[in-house]
């Protein structure tokens, strides 16, 4: 295989891969018409190393956490865009049970050292060592920057039927589809949906503090210049969705009590998954060079994508050798 890597897809996704491929001195096309359903416009891009209503350590976390923000401070350095911010999680729960658990996982140590017995309150816990990627930064960055490279066609990558048959010129020029919710191409992965209430906070009370979520099963995160997100992403069934939005306002006016605030839009998006939550990056079957995908990022594209971009690169220069 010696042609150009084809990219369809420009979210999260497509925008690490293009840029791995890039960095390794690939030739490659990134497309894609916008992003107005991309999910990565809306995702908080937040990367904790304790998740879920279970407090356990990200998966992932160990292998992937300190390559992963690597990648993006090389992203922020090369390309001149500010896009990493380090947080600390003030985690409320939302029952005497889950606090019970919370204080016996700190006694044994499981949580250490992220959560320990010096960030416990009487109702909540602080989670450090998490950080941010802006996503929407991220993909508007690269957009910019292979625009004017010439790399990027802002067009959806339709390959003709010549192209999909065998022997065709997918096996010069392959096609690595990382479409997102739009077009899945391999079976197993769900959409869950999600909303982002994009907030103005401020006021005689005074901005939120800066690096600091709160968060009770829905978060609150700074984003700079009296704005806060508030979101999360659960939505099963487009029947959920105003209930959810409901949820999610009940909440932020329980966390920013203390604050003045206003909603400003809800931004919303589909972010793909598996049953097992781990990302599908390979070949698709018997199209070996010629067809691939990264999907299926779920809720932890931030973390995980980068490795996943560079596993790229190792299998295109595997089958160039
Ligand atoms: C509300 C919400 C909150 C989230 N919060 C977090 C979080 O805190 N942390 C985290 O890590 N993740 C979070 N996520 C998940 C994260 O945003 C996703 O995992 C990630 O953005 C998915 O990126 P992607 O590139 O796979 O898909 P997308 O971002 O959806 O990108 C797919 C792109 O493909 C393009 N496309 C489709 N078809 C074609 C075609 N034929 N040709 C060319 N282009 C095409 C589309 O225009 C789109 O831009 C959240 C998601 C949501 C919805």
């Amino acid at each position: 295989m010696s042609g150009v890597v084809r990219i369809a897809g420009q979210g999260l996704a497509g925008t690490l891969l293009a840029w791995a491929l890039e960095r390794a001195g690939r030739e490659f096309e990134v497309y894609d018409p916008g992003h107005e359903a991309s999910a990565s416009r809306v995702g908080a891009g937040l990367v904790s190393p304790v998740t879920g209503e279970r407090w356990a350590v990200a998966p992932g976390w160990a292998e992937r956490a300190a390559g992963a923000k690597a990648f993006y401070r090389e992203i922020e350095a090369a390309w001149g865009v500010a896009l990493l911010t380090d947080l600390r999680v003030r985690r409320v729960w939302r029952d005497e049970a889950e606090g019970r658990l919370v204080r016996a996982k700190i006694g044994r140590g499981e949580l250490a050292p992220w959560v320990t017995p010096a960030g416990l309150e009487a109702d909540a816990a602080w989670i450090e060592g998490a950080w941010r990627v802006d996503l929407p930064a991220l993909i508007a960055a690269g957009r910019a920057r292979w625009r004017q490279t010439g790399f990027l066609r802002e067009a959806a990558l339709r390959p003709d039927a010549a192209e999909m048959e065998v022997g065709g010129a997918f096996g010069n020029r392959p096609v690595i589809w990382c479409t997102g919710a739009a077009e899945t191409r391999v079976p197993g992965l769900r959409p869950v949906g999600g909303e982002t209430l994009e907030l103005a906070v401020g006021g005689a009370a005074g901005d939120l503090p800066p690096g600091v979520v709160r968060h009770d099963g829905v978060w609150v995160l700074p984003v700079g210049g009296g704005g806060a997100w508030a979101g999360a992403s659960f939505i099963r069934e487009e029947s959920e969705r105003l209930e959810r939005r409901e949820a999610l306002r009940a909440s932020v006016r329980r966390q920013l009590a203390d604050c003045e605030w206003r909603e400003r839009a809800v931004l919303g998006g589909w972010r793909m998954t598996t049953a097992d939550r781990v990302p599908v990056s390979g070949w698709l079957a018997g199209q070996e060079g010629r067809e691939g995908v990264l999907n299926g990022l779920g809720s932890k594209g931030t973390l995980w994508g980068p490795g996943l971009a560079e596993g790229w690169v190792s299998r295109i220069k595997r089958l160039a050798s």
